[in-house]
């Protein structure tokens, strides 16, 4: 029996979420069932009505004031204690930050495998197999779970075309939390200060590198992004040369993006920034050197400067309507 945890912030489904539900139906189908889905929170009735049209079999609310804010602690056990009284075999989570860190919580707590941050995932003889990148992205590890006892996997934001929504209806069930001692609480969420679109879930990212040479000169990859409806995101390079906050780098160590067009200014391409943005649909880099490596992975290079085709740019997409 399979369980999708669909991860939601502040009533709003993750679209890491719907993946993660699309994943879960092809497993499930496999063994010629539905899916589970799981939505966990404070308030989150109407968010199951939504994920109920998705076509699950049934979806279970665990309502809580004490889920009102993620804590690994508090939401693993929930999940936990779901699994083992349904007999779900296998957990699903998108792996987003939260997704990763509540999967991994979870699997301690079942003292079971975790497969993290898959992009491929299907039954084979009656065990589960799934795809994973390693090495920051440059192999890809088959891994094969045995086929008894439970897994918990999580799948990769982007990696799958999100389910499309459909007009279906499912049992909505709430299952009770059972009493925790908990030894974390949330004291105070900080909010940091940005008008633009969260960088994971943005559609378009507009990344800027060294090349931008200071965080005053990042005022002009805002301003394209306002143009286009954009995230900002940054190399590793300026982040630690203080030009960004550690939020918007994009790569090994920072988020994985895959947007619709990823446009990289002044950045090289170095194999650790594009293991953050390699599965982006397109990709266009502006940089001075011909012989940059991310002209290499680009569908379109401008070789130019930043300071000159950057307005350049921004003009022309303020001229146009966006679709
Ligand atoms: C373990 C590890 C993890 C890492 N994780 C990450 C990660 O998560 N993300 C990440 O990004 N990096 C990461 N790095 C660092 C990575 O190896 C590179 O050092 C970094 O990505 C380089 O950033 P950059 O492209 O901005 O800078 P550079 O490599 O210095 O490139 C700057 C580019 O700007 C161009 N340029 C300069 N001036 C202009 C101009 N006026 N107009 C147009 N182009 C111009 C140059 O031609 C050059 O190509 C990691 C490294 C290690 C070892």
């Amino acid at each position: 029996m399979v369980l999708v945890v669909t991860e939601q912030r502040e009533g709003v489904l993750k679209k890491a979420a719907y993946e993660a539900l699309l994943v879960g139906f092809g497993l499930a189908r496999q063994k010629s069932e539905q899916p589970v889905a799981a939505v966990l929170g404070s308030g989150v009735s109407g968010l199951a009505e939504r994920v109920v049209r998705f076509g699950v079999k049934e979806v279970v609310t665990l309502d809580d004031a004490v889920l009102e804010h993620y804590t690994s602690e508090a939401y693993s056990a929930a999940v936990a204690d779901l699994a083992i009284d349904r007999g779900f075999t296998t957990v699903l989570f998108a792996a987003t930050a939260l997704g990763k860190d509540l999967a991994s919580a979870v699997a301690a707590r079942l003292e079971t495998r975790l497969l993290q941050d898959c992009v491929v995932v299907e039954l084979q003889d009656g065990a589960m197999v799934a795809r994973r990148p390693v090495f920051a992205g440059k192999a890809i590890a088959s891994v094969r779970a045995p086929d008894t006892g439970r897994t918990v996997v999580s799948i990769r934001p982007r990696a799958f075309d999100p389910q499309t929504q459909t007009e279906k209806s499912a049992e909505i069930v709430s299952a009770e939390l059972k009493p925790l001692e908990l030894r974390s609480r949330v004291a105070e969420i900080v909010r940091s200060v940005s008008e633009t679109v969260e960088l994971t879930e943005a559609d378009v990212v507009v990344s800027g590198g060294r090349g931008m040479k200071g965080s005053e000169n990042f005022g002009m990859l805002e301003e394209l992004a306002k143009a286009v409806g954009a995230a900002v995101g940054a190399s590793r390079a300026a982040v630690d040369a203080g030009w960004r906050d550690h939020q918007d780098q994009v790569g090994q160590t920072g988020k994985v993006v895959a947007p619709t067009v990823y446009i990289a200014c002044g950045i090289s391409g170095a194999i650790q920034h594009l293991v953050g943005m390699i599965n982006s649909k397109c990709i266009v880099a502006v940089n001075k050197d011909a012989e940059a490596n991310i002209l290499k992975v680009a569908d379109y290079g401008i070789v130019g400067d930043v300071f000159k085709v950057v307005p350049l740019l921004t003009d022309e997409f303020r001229k146009t309507p966006r679709a």
